[in-house]
């Protein structure tokens, strides 16, 4: 009786997964929810694959964080990867533990900002799996995008000269982050600045018009932050960065936080995590193709590549000082996103 009432259960909690997030059968998804696996059609070109978790009190904190940001944030996280190798997001499966004190109202919203995350991705649910805990939800996704043969931009291939670039303005989802923890709880009147934490905004437009112009020469997303990221991108491809400090587009802190260290703008720029937008270098000679802005994304060039190992900032002032890693780091000691 037991079992079966579970499995009921899930039953409902697929039919309620496939009313909301696109996952109809159609063109290359020839078998999609309800059998065993997925069978997606091969057309010519490669796959992009990646998986990423999203966990309760590691990656966020249920009771500080809407439920449906918790389901679009999960999506966002795993899609910026397939994003950022100059991929074209097609399909995802979505593996999911829960409490039973969350699978009523908590769920619903939770697939509802998933669903909206899909659709702004133009992903399409392919399958996944559904388990009961005891505590502690657990998002598991796997995204799968596509790529013409030989296409994909790695971390592997900047060269020096090339120019730097980051989309987007840095800092801004570490300045909710800390709000939130500052203040223990959501307020209404952070709403605006808590956005970029909750519901990142991936440069959907951008990242795909990079892809098909094949200018950039390395890429990958800023999930851990400037400093970190910068820094195993010249690692991956033996090289050194030189970046301006004036030229990093930065968070704007509210007045009222300025006198505050926690929230100055460069340093939640550079060591701030989870803003998802783009880091990627170009040659030169396509500095003047690259846009400003396209499709509502600010690109901005920060500086460049050089010979040698390490990243050096320049100040303000001039002066140059090195710049170590310090995002975030999973198995650092103050890697509790509560403690942070
Ligand atoms: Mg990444």
């Amino acid at each position: 009786m037991e079992t079966a009432s579970l499995r009921i259960q899930e039953d409902r909690i697929i039919e309620q997964i496939k009313r909301r997030i696109p996952s109809a059968e159609a063109g290359d998804l020839r078998l999609g929810i309800g059998d065993d696996a997925a069978v997606i059609r091969t057309r010519r070109g490669e796959w992009v694959v990646t998986c990423d978790q999203f966990l309760e009190n590691v990656h966020f904190v249920a009771t500080r964080q809407p439920a449906d940001s918790v389901g679009y944030k999960a999506l966002t996280r795993a899609t910026s990867d397939v994003f950022a190798m100059g991929g074209r997001p097609r399909f995802f499966l979505l593996s999911m533990a829960l409490p039973a004190s969350r699978t009523g109202r908590w769920l619903e919203q939770m697939i509802s900002g998933m669903a909206r995350a899909a659709r702004d991705f133009g992903l399409r649910l392919a399958g996944g799996d559904t388990a009961r805990v005891e505590r502690d939800i657990s998002l598991n996704i796997t995204v799968i995008g596509e790529i013409e043969t030989g296409w994909v931009i790695g971390r592997a291939g900047a060269r020096a000269g090339d120019g730097i670039y980051v989309t987007g303005r840095l800092g801004g989802a570490e300045l909710g982050l800390r709000l939130l923890n500052r203040n223990g709880t959501m307020r209404a009147r952070d709403r605006a600045l808590l956005r970029p934490h909750f519901y990142p905004r991936l440069p959907v437009e951008f990242a795909l018009w990079l892809g098909r112009k094949r200018m950039a020469s390395a890429m990958m997303d800023i999930s851990d932050g400037l400093s970190t990221d910068l820094s195993r991108l010249c690692a991956r491809s033996r090289v050194a960065a030189r970046i301006y400090a004036r030229r990093i587009p930065k968070v704007s802190v509210p007045k009222a936080l300025r006198n505050d260290p926690k929230f100055d703008p460069l340093t939640l720029a550079l060591h701030g995590g989870e803003d998802y937008g783009l880091l990627f270098t170009a040659a030169p000679r396509h500095a003047k193709q690259i846009p400003a802005r396209l499709g509502g994304t600010q690109v901005h060039c920060i500086g460049e590549i050089i010979a040698g190992s390490g990243v050096m900032m320049v100040e303000e002032d001039g002066t140059a000082r090195e710049l170590r890693p310090a995002g975030w780091d999973h198995f650092a000691v103050h890697s509790r996103r509560g403690e942070r």
